[in-house]
């Protein structure tokens, strides 16, 4: 069965990965990595100093985006 995050999930309020959730439950420092078939989202991290990163896959690459945590409430 395909998995999508919260961000694209084609499903009203059915997602396998909840972004929001993840994001809030990382500690400072750490990241968890997900594999989503919808787009190119493949980890949330949250850094040092709290901020909170996407991680996106980009032409084979992994970049980071910094977003902020109110805009993964699904
Ligand atoms: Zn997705």
């Amino acid at each position: 069965m395909a998995e999508y995050c919260s961000q694209c999930s084609p499903f009203e309020n059915e997602f396998d990965i909840d972004l929001f959730k993840t994001a809030l439950k990382l500690k400072n420092g750490n990241s968890e990595s997900f594999i989503c078939e919808g787009c190119n989202n493949r980890a949330v991290y949250k850094d040092e100093t709290g901020k909170v990163y996407l991680a996106k896959l980009v032409k084979g690459e992994i970049e980071l985006q910094p977003v902020n945590i109110e805009e993964l409430i699904k």
